[in-house]
């Protein structure tokens, strides 16, 4: 990592370099496309075979399923959820007709940056791929519009996945680089946590950005990305204690791979009383504790993000998922950027299921299929805090729903699509995604996108890290 700048001259100019190219970026005709633009009043999807709801007060079971229901979305919020609904003057009716609707897919942990380093480092673990793939293209490589290309690219993916919040851990490489990955991230139509490493150690360059960015937008919400490792302890207790201040999230790489144990990261937590933070600690990774550790985890009431794509593709070591949930940590899914390689939700649901499996030999253990499909929907939203607004569809929360097409080849025939929506279910069967009640991807397709200029504004940026990276 590079070494943090933390002398009052260089956050000053931080900050000042931040204000400056804010203001640039923000000139008119610069940031890009409506998402809003075309969307009617409300939408009525009619009569949809199979509606998840996530919520058991609604549906049977405790997915809160109900067969041949109606989706009622009126502006940014669910109006209705039953049977017989009428469509409002000027909303738009999808036919539900052999269609599962269910809440979009919360991403707990990723770092859009890092389409630009797919496929890279295939035979390293984390290590050798932190230093051969990320160290090595940080610092001032990426411009604005680099940042911004690639975070594009990946939150147009996310989007086609059906993930309608993203927790974006951003390495902020130099100023520039963040306004990129913010800008594209605001012009997503997607509702976001950004996790910012900070660069001053009075949280003023944290403060700013969110005054500036995150705070005039209702889908939008700042975390704090400090390094937990006894060699930049303080740092880390410096932004522990902003993030008191302010109500602010910790989210922190924790205990990913066995040689971080070294790094002291569990003393780290204890010491700068982050565990005083509840579920506003945020873990990623948190795969080799003892069980001392983790009972101390569940006492606090701590979050954990699990990336089991990532962990496999690292060879990082598999999760203690049920004695996580057992001890009362609250668990959420993370796809993890470019350690995973490609935003599939239902991929990463089929990992957490199959890497448990295999290390207990047995079929049932947790998570379940239904545990799963919570997990990667409402236990998102819970782990972020966003459950009053999203996860399930309750009336009178936020309209992030998706509607899924099962009649395809790799799906069909239907035997038990709840089983199969983990089992089978591909990106392809994702027909409409809505944040808010906007539609960001209609009948397939994602709207507003052209997708051979994304493909070739991060070939640019790949092009210039390829001269970079050791392979
Ligand atoms: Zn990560």
């Amino acid at each position: 990592m590079t070494q943090l700048r933390t002398d009052a001259l260089s956050a000053f100019l931080w900050i000042s370099v931040l204000s400056i190219g804010c203001a640039a970026a923000g000139a008119p005709g610069e940031t890009t496309r409506q998402v809003s633009g075309n969307d009617p009043p409300g939408y009525l999807i009619r009569n949809a075979s199979l509606v998840l709801t996530m919520d058991p007060h609604l549906g049977s079971g405790a997915l809160g399923a109900l067969e041949d229901a109606d989706v009622l979305i009126i502006g940014n919020q669910i109006a209705a959820v039953g049977q017989g609904l009428e469509a409002p003057g000027g909303a738009r009716v999808i036919h539900g007709d052999g269609m599962i609707v269910m809440p979009g897919f919360v991403d707990t942990h990723d770092h859009l940056w890092q389409s630009s380093i797919r496929g890279c480092g295939a035979d390293d673990n984390l290590i050798g791929w932190l230093n051969r793939c990320v160290f090595t293209v940080g610092g001032s490589t990426f411009t604005e519009e680099d940042a911004y290309a690639v975070v594009r690219l990946s939150t147009v993916g996310l989007i086609n996945a059906g993930v309608t919040t993203v927790n974006d851990w951003s390495h902020n490489f130099n100023p520039d680089f963040l306004r990129g990955n913010i800008r594209a991230l605001m012009d997503s139509g997607l509702r976001f946590h950004f996790s910012m490493r900070q660069r001053t150690l009075d949280g003023s360059d944290v403060l700013a950005t969110k005054a500036q960015f995150f705070d005039p937008n209702p889908l939008a919400t700042l975390q704090i990305g400090p390094r937990a490792a006894a060699a930049v302890e303080a740092d880390f207790a410096a932004m522990v204690q902003v993030a008191k201040e302010h109500g602010l999230k910790i989210h922190t790489h924790f205990l990913e791979h066995p040689d971080e144990i070294l790094d002291d990261a569990f003393g780290v937590i204890v010491r700068s009383g982050a565990l005083e933070l509840g579920n506003d600690l945020i873990l990623a990774h948190a795969i080799h504790l003892t069980d001392e550790e983790v009972a101390i985890l569940g006492e606090a009431g701590v979050s954990v993000t699990h990336q089991p794509l990532s962990n496999m593709r690292l060879a990082s070591g598999i999760i203690r998922f049920g004695d996580l949930k057992a001890a009362g940590v609250q668990l959420g899914l993370g796809l993890d950027g470019g350690t995973n390689d490609t935003p599939d939700a239902f991929n990463n649901m089929r990992a957490a299921v199959g890497l448990q499996r295999v290390k207990f030999v047995d079929a049932a253990v947790s998570p379940t299929v239904e545990e799963v499909l919570r997990l990667a929907t409402l236990g998102g939203a819970e782990l972020l805090d966003l459950d009053d607004e999203v996860g399930s569809l309750t009336p009178g929360k936020q309209a992030d729903v998706i509607v899924i097409n099962p009649n395809r080849l790799n799906f069909a025939p239907r035997m038990n699509w709840v089983n199969q929506l983990v089992f089978n279910g591909q990106n392809q069967n994702i027909e409409w995604v809505f944040v808010a009640g906007r539609a960001l991807k209609k009948k397939g397709e994602v709207v507003g996108v052209k997708e051979g200029d994304l493909v070739a504004g991060a070939e640019a940026v790949a092009a210039k890290l390829l001269p970079l990276v050791d392979e």
